[in-house]
């Protein structure tokens, strides 16, 4: 049997959002890598071998699921939420194309997940509805001033923004210095949505002004969407509705 490479998301936690054709790679596959959580939730079962690894290893892992692929084993990459975004799809690509040229004939598929913005958006309402970017405020693999530079273009640029990586042990002080300048560049009282842990048991999605915004808010299970200054909160009974209208007018 020749075999396969499946670079697959899990979505953002809840099982009843693993699509169809996820479940069906994982449930053919004969070896599943990943990050330790990630692999953990995929169930254990005669035939499959699960490979573990650190989070700061994904090239290792890619060329690892090459060579396995390579020896015709039926490979699935597990990533959360989408695996196009800041996940494993980029590191295989890097992988095939600095690889040996047989790697170029592998079967190589990548299918779709759920990513975190976009479960977290559907929590808030639609504060997505108009044009909006997505950023990874991680440093791991790019320089801090480039984040920066990003942030304040976006504000100006006017776009909704979703956040990745907001925050984690290493670097505390980065998510408070990406709160500064976002407060300097948007000079109004835009709601931020904090969502954390987006469909599992432990979900909490808190909405604030952006001037009321603080680092603590946030860690490394949660998204963060900061809207546009066109972004509206309907207030009612409960947590509100955030939505950024589709139109702007002429
Ligand atoms: N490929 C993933 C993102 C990996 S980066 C995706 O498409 O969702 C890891 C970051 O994703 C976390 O730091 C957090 O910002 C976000 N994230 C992942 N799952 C989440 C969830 N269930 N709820 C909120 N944020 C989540």
């Amino acid at each position: 049997m020749s075999g396969r490479l499946v670079i697959a998301g899990l979505g953002p936690g809840s099982e009843r959002l693993i699509t169809p054709e996820v479940s069906d790679a994982l449930a053919t596959a004969t070896d599943v890598l990943g990050y330790i959580p990630y692999v953990t939730r995929v169930a254990d079962r005669p035939g499959l071998t699960k490979h573990l690894s650190d989070n700061r290893e994904e090239l290792d892992r890619a060329r690892h699921a090459l060579e396995l692929t390579a020896t015709g084993r039926q490979v699935v990459i597990v990533s959360s939420g989408d695996p196009g975004v800041f996940a494993m799809a980029a590191a295989v690509f890097e992988a095939v194309e600095a690889g040996p040229a047989p790697w170029r004939a592998l079967s190589i598929e990548v299918l779709p997940g759920i990513t975190a913005m976009l479960a977290a958006a559907a929590r808030a309402g639609a504060p997505l509805g108009h044009d909006f970017c997505a950023i990874n405020l991680s440093d791991n693999l790019k320089p801090w001033e480039l984040i920066e530079q990003r942030l304040r273009l976006a504000a100006e640029a006017d776009f909704a923004m979703a956040f990745y990586n907001p925050r984690s042990k290493s670097r505390p002080e980065q998510f408070a210095r990406a709160l500064d300048v976002l407060k300097t560049s948007c000079a109004d009282a835009r709601p931020v949505v904090f969502a954390r842990a987006v469909s599992t048991p432990e979900e909490v999605i808190r909405t604030v002004p952006l001037p009321d915004a603080t680092p603590e808010m946030a860690d490394m299970r949660t998204v963060v969407i900061v809207g546009s200054s066109r972004t509206r909160v309907i207030a009612r009974d409960g947590a509100p509705f955030v939505y950024t209208p589709s139109s702007v007018p002429v």
